[in-house]
């Protein structure tokens, strides 16, 4: 049901924009105006939409004031003053509003969902796994996340393959398909295990070098397993993130030459700097996580490590994971990146780790917003592709309602998401 005054409120949102008869879209119909057929203009190539807002936040820093993003073909073509844009072309005006690059989450699982019971379903049959997969991608999508790093399970594969044929909605998915752990064996089954990966499509592999959070983070591998596996990995051209909790896991990772250590929650400023030294990414998933699994703990309690001991140990820890995020920050040269390790319950509310970084955390806006966006594409060795609003990038926008710089609570007021050209989704604001 519509109130009174949403047709008025979404007519001042959209202005006088129009939407390209190119733009397949999955919200719902009455959220839409279409005005010119692409074509209509001798002056304007078909396929060229125009996205205008209040700023542009190029994912690197800059701050661009009253600006539009001209999108064709799935590229940025060019991000131009509002009086250079191409006048025919079809426009979306968001008065108020701010564009973004689409945000990437550098750590999720993507398959990860409640059952009929409402318990987490461990063991699922595939099929429903992976339908689950595509709902939660739809979830992180419509929250302004275009890219995913799922660590990660069989079924993402088919996901992300039917996803980037382009019918299905979803995120950009890149998944490690399995992950490598003490079970794996030595290093010889390590190299196996990661050439049986990479053979099957992974894009990059998962180590567990510790312990779970909830069974005290301790090193559950040897210096020369990690050396086998990120040294096949990197053989192959894939990069490693590695699971690992504490200074022990993280520092062998860092002597192995991994990519990324994922979680740290009980690192020190010791393995901090050794992380920036060697040049790891540090991917601390500082918040959603904890407070996903204590507001669903009913829904996993119970379950293989979902113990009431499990729990404390993670709820006792969560001002020390805060702490590490902050010494991470002010750990010279080392690059934070934006991952939250969202399990079920949690796709879709990705942006709640932003909210508790600044609010907790002290980043500054600005920062979270590149660790949100062009850092998270370059861990993801894709910064020359995503992650930036600038021409020749792939055309992943977020616009938001008001200035993430000034509240971050912005970044959740998402008004319409652009992954790959196309317009997924846009919300009447009244509504
Ligand atoms: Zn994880």
């Amino acid at each position: 049901m519509e109130s009174p005054g949403a047709s008025t409120r979404r007519a001042r949102w959209l202005g006088a924009g129009c939407l390209a008869a190119l733009v397949a879209c999955s919200a719902p119909a009455d959220s839409l105006v279409a005005c010119s057929a692409p074509g209509e203009s001798p002056d304007v190539e078909p396929g060229v939409l125009v996205i205008t807002a209040d700023r542009v936040f190029d994912g690197r820093g800059g701050v661009l004031e009253e600006r539009g993003v001209v999108v064709h073909e799935g590229r940025i073509s060019a991000v131009l003053p509002l009086a250079d844009l191409p006048d025919a072309a079809p426009r979306l005006d968001f008065p108020g509003g701010s564009i973004l690059p689409g945000f990437v989450d550098t750590h999720v699982h993507l398959d990860w969902h409640f059952g009929e019971d409402g318990r987490l379903a461990r063991g699922a049959p595939p099929e429903q796994s992976a339908l689950h997969a595509v709902e939660n991608g739809i979830r992180m999508l419509e929250a302004g996340f275009t890219t995913i790093q799922s660590l990660g399970s069989p079924v993402d594969g088919p996901v992300r393959d039917i996803i980037a044929r382009g019918v299905v909605p979803g995120p950009r998915i890149i998944t490690s398909l399995g992950s490598l752990s003490a079970r794996t064996g030595g290093p010889d089954a390590m190299r196996a295990e990661v050439e049986r990966l990479a053979n099957r499509g992974a894009d990059a592999i998962k180590i567990f070098a510790s312990e779970s959070s909830r069974d005290g983070g301790g090193p559950t591998l040897s210096q020369e397993q990690l050396d086998a596996a990120c040294g096949a990995a990197r053989e192959r051209g894939l990069r490693t993130l590695v699971h690992a909790h504490g200074p022990v896991s993280a520092s062998r990772a860092a002597e192995a030459g991994c990519t990324t250590i994922e979680h740290g929650s009980l690192l020190d400023q010791a393995t901090l700097d050794l992380l920036a030294e060697r040049g790891l990414f540090f991917d601390p998933n500082t918040y959603l996580i904890v407070a996903n699994y204590l507001e669903q703990k009913e829904r996993y309690l119970g379950i293989g490590n979902y113990t009431e001991e499990g729990f404390a140990l993670m709820e006792a820890n969560i001002e020390g994971r805060m702490e590490v995020f902050r010494n991470g920050l002010a750990t010279a040269e080392l690059r934070v990146v934006f991952g939250t390790d969202a399990v079920a319950g949690a796709h879709g509310q990705n942006i709640r780790e932003a909210f508790a970084r600044v609010e907790q955390g002290g980043q500054a806006p600005e920062d979270l917003i590149v660790a949100l966006t062009s850092l998270a594409a370059e861990s993801l060795e894709l910064e020359d592709e995503i992650g930036t609003v600038a021409e020749g990038y792939v055309s992943d926008l977020v616009v938001v309602e008001g200035d993430p710089a000034a509240d971050v609570r912005a970044l959740g007021e998402v008004r319409l998401v652009v992954r790959d050209g196309r317009l997924h989704w846009l919300r009447d604001p009244g509504s």
